[in-house]
């Protein structure tokens, strides 16, 4: 089978891919190795209004959320409320099956159950590629591009040799049924022992009942241990168990710089490419924004005959114009936020409880472009500076908009 664009992976970033470029004319085959899209979830689907643009759909949406509540580690806590949403609680399962329809309807062919195995020979310019289909038969495709959005453990990225050195931060979610709080507010759970690394959060689900998780750094413990730490904490600040989950998810997010995104014949899209916040593990918003670039160099350099890894450059050049320098500060931010210890995550909590902090938030937060706040509230907040004051005063320190190297104090 012949196809001009073989894209690996029916997710966000996949069928984003897909659709913009049989839209353009191009033949595009997207396969998945899952019997259904958008099954498993494997997502608290928290997502910005960029994410309803970018999918042209308010139908997705199961609660808004206007708020957010972060607990440090002594559940002290600080409120934000904003008087209009500023994010939403979507149906995940149903975003990558309204993508991949729409990727259908412009001309994508699915095929479900079907699993990219491995990159066979180039041939003729072309990548010859084995794949393994519903009877576990194997089918050769030849595709003069081949698009890895096959998600956190890319084996095209592996196939093509496209080295991805990230962190993967296990993470382990479930789904309550019902369940205490606010359900217009999301909580996030600080604390080395709930989530080191990054955060525990309780998300509404718009149905009276929540998505709990963790994502912690990778140190060995499995993030199952830190996500029933974090349901005794939920327990002592509601006062009350939980009821059973319904479902868990267990997976990784891929936190990083890769290195390249393309190869001669091939890309990297979504959390094949790491496109991922660093600092929230988001990536549906990030993945779906480099899907679009992608498919427009894609485009251009199919309409050339030039798929050479020059001509497919301009696609890293692109994403990292619009993203690498707030996934450059994230990284930096996430570096001293892991240096923290619980005693430094009580006093953040702390310092964010003046008014004047909170209106910042309130007015700038942007959860697709976190640093941005962050940067704002350590000018305002002396205390806030101080807990890793050389790496923090360097970073906003007038005249410097560049992250400082990745290199700072040591904590005693
Ligand atoms: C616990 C958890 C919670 C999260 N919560 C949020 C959130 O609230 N908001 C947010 O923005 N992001 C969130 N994320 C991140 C978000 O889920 C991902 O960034 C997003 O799904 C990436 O989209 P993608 O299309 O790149 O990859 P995926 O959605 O992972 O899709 C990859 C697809 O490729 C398929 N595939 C893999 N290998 C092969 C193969 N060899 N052959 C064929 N098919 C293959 C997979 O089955 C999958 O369908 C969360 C992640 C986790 C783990």
């Amino acid at each position: 089978m012949d196809v001009d664009v073989l894209v690996v992976g029916a997710g966000p970033a996949g069928s984003t891919v897909a659709e913009q470029l049989a839209r353009r004319g191009h033949g595009v085959l997207v396969v998945e190795e899952h019997p259904r899209v958008g099954i498993p979830v494997q997502c608290a689907g928290l997502v910005s209004q960029r994410v309803l643009s970018l999918a042209g759909s308010n139908a997705l949406v199961r609660t808004a959320v206007r708020g957010a509540t972060v607990f440090g580690p002594s559940l002290g806590a600080v409120s934000f409320k904003a008087a209009e949403p500023r994010a939403f609680v979507i149906d995940r399962g149903a975003l990558d099956v309204h993508l991949a329809d729409r990727a259908a309807r412009a001309g994508a062919e699915f095929r479900t159950s079907t699993r990219f195995d491995r990159l066979a020979r180039t041939e003729g310019g072309r990548n010859v590629v084995q794949l393994t289909g519903p009877d576990r038969a194997s089918l050769e495709v030849r595709a003069r591009l081949v698009v890895g959005a096959d998600g956190v453990s890319s084996a095209v990225a592996r196939a093509f040799r496209l080295r991805r050195p990230v962190e993967i931060l296990p993470a382990f979610e479930a789904e309550f049924p019902r369940a205490p709080g606010d359900a217009e507010t999301v909580e996030v759970y600080l604390g080395r022992s709930i989530s080191p690394g990054l955060f525990g959060w309780w998300i509404p689900d718009g149905q009276g009942g929540a998505r709990v998780g963790v994502a912690v750094d990778a140190d060995g413990t499995p993030a199952r241990v830190y996500f029933e730490r974090l349901l005794v904490h939920l327990e002592r600040r509601f006062g009350q168990a939980l009821v059973s989950p319904t479902a868990f998810l267990v997976s990784g997010i891929p936190v990083g710089l890769i290195p390249r995104a393309h190869g001669p014949g091939v890309l990297l899209v979504g959390d094949a490419a790491a496109q991922v916040k660093p600092l929230s593990g988001g990536g549906i918003y990030t993945g779906m924004r480099c899907a679009q670039l992608a498919a427009s160099v894609a485009h251009e350099a199919l309409a050339r005959g030039d798929l050479s890894a020059g001509a497919l450059a301009a696609y890293d050049r692109a994403w990292r114009a619009e993203l690498g320098e707030e996934f450059r500060r994230a990284l930096y931010l996430r570096r001293v936020f892991q240096r923290l210890n619980d005693a430094d995550l009580d006093r953040l909590v702390a310092a964010l409880q003046g008014s004047r902090l909170a209106a910042t938030i309130v007015a700038f937060g942007d959860i697709d472009f976190p640093t941005h706040v962050a940067r704002q509230l350590l000018r305002q907040s002396p205390s806030l500076v101080r807990l890793m004051p050389k790496a923090l005063g360097a970073w906003v320190s007038p005249g410097t908009g560049q992250v400082p190297a990745l290199e700072f104090e040591r904590r005693k």
